[in-house]
């Protein structure tokens, strides 16, 4: 069995461990992100490999195949250089990742964004197992995706395709931090929901007189994507039509999707469908009866099997997804 090295970098922490082909995880280290951002987490990142390369000779007496890593942000795929990281992680900007870990390990590097290696997760071990277009879609603070198309991860010039969050459903929609209108993350994400929300309340007049909206004011003007799902669920009418409004654009968003990639699923995945069963079985509901008949008909709404480790895995499988034919026939060799 082969092991490669597999990392998952975010805001608060930065996950890493020995993952086999067939997704499990051995000797997973967590540290938190070093606040000091470039240097400190660079070093940090040898470190740690330096410590599962010497953890992989001495209990699995072998060397991993290689190292994968999952990031936020925008990645240049084709140089595994971050070109622009999460907010949260300071001076996290134009990192050629790669090069420098390559450089001291020694193993290949891959570097994708995190839903890119979430869809492989999904695609060689979970929902989409055996499926060659699939379409995921991670909803949490905001609305990221990844396109598997006739069995590749879909990457266009440079590493940035799959930004399905940014794909506008209504253009005089509010306005998303993109510079756009009436993208799917204003509708669809923790974030975008939460505004929803409150812009449903600042059409009334006077304050509504709703336990809902008496619990916003309580808790000092917050309110969050959890808030609403609950509010909803008691039976709150603006909570539902905003709800009505994320599944309607989600649905919308989904048979554009449909339309342009032919997939035959689509993957529901990010902290939003962690309980989230309602909003796949809304969302197949409402394509159902969408789109072109031909193009929708087979198309199937799954959740995504795996939780926050899906990063990490999919960071992994990122080794065997690419490795070179050269690669393959060596180790099918054994020279
Ligand atoms: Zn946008």
């Amino acid at each position: 069995m082969e092991y490669s090295i597999g990392i998952d970098i975010g805001g608060t922490k930065i996950a890493a461990a020995l993952v086999s082909e067939t997704g499990e995880i051995e000797a997973l280290r967590t540290i938190r992100t070093p606040p000091e951002g470039r240097t400190a987490i660079i070093s940090a990142l040898r470190e740690i490999t330096g410590d599962l390369i010497r953890e992989a000779a001495l209990s699995l007496k072998q060397k991993p195949v290689g190292i994968g890593i999952g990031s936020a942000g925008q990645i240049d795929f084709e140089n595994g250089r971050i070109l622009s990281g999460t907010p949260n992680i300071s001076d996290w900007n134009d990192v050629p990742l790669r090069q420098f870990l390559s450089g001291c390990s020694g193993l290949p590097v891959w570097v994708d964004n995190d839903v890119n290696v979430m869809t492989i997760t999904e695609a060689r071990l979970g929902a989409a197992k055996g499926h060659k277009n699939v379409i995921c879609l991670a909803l949490g603070t905001g609305v990221g995706g990844g396109v598997l198309a006739d069995g590749k991860l879909l990457h266009g010039a440079w590493g940035g395709a799959g930004e399905l969050g940014h794909v506008s459903v209504d253009m005089f929609g509010p306005l998303c931090n993109c510079g756009q209108r009436g993208c799917l993350e204003t509708y669809a994400s923790g974030s975008g929901v939460a505004a929803r929300m409150r812009d449903a309340w600042a059409k009334y007049e006077d304050a509504p007189k709703t336990p809902a909206y008496r619990e916003y004011r309580e808790k000092g003007g917050r309110v969050t994507s959890e808030d609403v799902f609950r509010w909803m669920k008691e039976e709150d009418g603006d909570a539902a039509s905003v709800v009505e409004q994320m599944l309607l654009a989600l649905s919308v968003a989904i048979v554009g999707y449909v339309h342009t990639f032919n997939p035959t699923m689509i993957v529901l995945g990010g902290g939003l469908l962690r309980d989230g069963e309602w909003i796949r079985a809304g969302v197949a509901e409402r394509i159902a009866h969408a789109g072109m008949t031909s193009m929708l008909r087979d198309v199937s709404i799954e959740t995504a099997t795996f939780g926050t480790e899906s990063t990490l895995i999919g960071a992994a499988m990122q080794v065997w997804m690419y490795q070179t034919n050269a690669d393959a026939d060596s180790a099918a060799t054994g020279k």
